[in-house]
């Protein structure tokens, strides 16, 4: 079943937690979205594990990867 999925996640700049809600059809994917807080871009990415769990982990915009 597909639905969203709520996941909090801590901001790569001042740290204050972040609820995001992620479709399944996101996963693999990257998106940039601005903190609510400091108003900083955050890139989020989507990832599905081999049990189709769905994460999320966020950099900041000077991260290389
Ligand atoms: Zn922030």
């Amino acid at each position: 079943m597909e639905r969203l999925t709520e996941h909090t996640v801590s901001c790569p700049y001042c740290g204050e937690a972040i609820e995001v809600f992620i479709d399944p059809q996101d996963a693999g994917d990257q998106y940039i979205e601005d903190c609510q807080v400091c108003c900083r871009p955050i890139t989020f990415n989507v990832i599905s594990d081999s049990m189709g769990h769905l994460s999320v982990t966020v950099h900041d915009e000077n991260d290389s990867y």
